[in-house]
């Protein structure tokens, strides 16, 4: 039976029948907010190439928190901006470090906030990559103590779900033996397992202040060619003990989420990047695409794709506008 029998703009002739056939919904409980906390007291200091974005003291996270929170948010992501940098990272797992602070501040005033935090080494290193420099690449193995440390100190601060993005081989096992062995075993591990080396990490890395010094981190980030690839990755950190995994970019990114999606049954994330985020509303800004439907096109896109949550700079201006 075909047409005319069939037509399938019965089911688009008005909202109310739109609304009830609709296959992906959007809710602000599947996003999570970046936020990049820095020292000091009263900063709010604007990020030129993400607007609406600012690195903020702690004293102005744990009221940004608070409005998550009051908008439904499924939480919130920590990116810490540390005072000194230096060649061990030390600022990344210090107990008295920005993000260690930042979510003892946030969880004592807003306890019922899903806080993560990210696990990486590239904001707190002078040359700004993600591990311990040796002959002039990343070392993997001693760049997993650091995450493991760091993990381990985040989680003793209070955080409910430690995210590693360092790319390292072996990093969840190293991560959740740290945890385990520290008496956080029941705290989740949310892997960056498919991170792909990309260009749209430019605007973040003016956030976090985080870009190399010198190369490229395509010795350890994805090479965007590879689906495969992403593939083995996700499964070997679901071996090591992830109990969640991430996609990023997400836009660009969208068949690895469906594949991901199809082959693996644990929640998936998708990093919606900052450069994506900077392209909309440049966009936007030029009069040329409407915000809000460009959002929620993009959103639903990653959603449709298959990921259960995002991680977006969106996350705020959506949830607050959706019914
Ligand atoms: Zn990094």
């Amino acid at each position: 039976m075909a047409f005319p029998v069939q037509r399938l703009r019965r089911l688009r002739s008005g909202e109310p029948i739109r609304r009830l056939v609709r296959e992906t919904q959007l809710a602000p409980s599947q996003f999570i907010l970046p936020l990049f906390v820095c020292p000091g007291e009263g900063v709010r200091r604007e990020i030129g190439s993400m607007p609406g974005h600012a690195q903020l003291s702690i004293d102005n996270v744990v009221p940004e928190c608070e409005e998550c929170l009051a908008l439904g948010l499924g939480g919130v992501i920590l990116f810490g901006i540390p005072e000194h940098k230096d060649e061990m990272a030390s600022g990344a797992y210090a107990d008295d470090g920005i993000t260690q602070r930042a979510v003892r501040a946030i969880k004592k005033a807003h306890p019922k906030l899903l806080v993560m935090t990210d696990v990486c080494n590239c904001e707190y290193t002078s040359h700004g990559h993600c591990g311990f420099i040796k002959d002039g690449d990343v070392d993997n193995d001693i760049t997993l103590e650091w995450l493991a440390k760091t993990a381990v100190s985040h989680a003793r601060a209070g955080a409910d779900v430690v995210a590693p993005s360092d790319m390292m081989d072996g990093r969840v096992a190293a991560i959740r033996k740290g945890l385990d062995a520290a008496g956080f075993s029941n705290t989740p591990i949310l892997s960056y397992a498919a991170k792909y080396s990309s260009v749209f990490y430019s605007p973040f890395r003016d956030a976090a202040e985080s870009a190399p010094q010198f190369g490229d981190r395509r010795s350890y980030q994805m090479d965007p060619t590879n689906s495969r690839e992403a593939m083995r990755e996700i499964e070997l950190d679901l071996e090591e003990g992830a109990d969640m995994i991430m996609v990023k970019p997400a836009l660009a990114y969208l068949d690895i989420i469906h594949e991901a999606r199809r082959r693996f049954d644990v929640p998936i994330g998708a990093y919606h990047v900052s450069g994506e985020y900077s392209m909309v509303m440049a966009a936007v800004e030029k009069g040329w695409l409407d915000l809000e439907r460009t959002m929620f096109e993009v959103l639903t896109s990653i959603r449709r794709a298959g990921a259960d949550f995002i991680l977006t700079y969106f996350s705020k201006i959506a949830a607050d506008l959706l019914p």
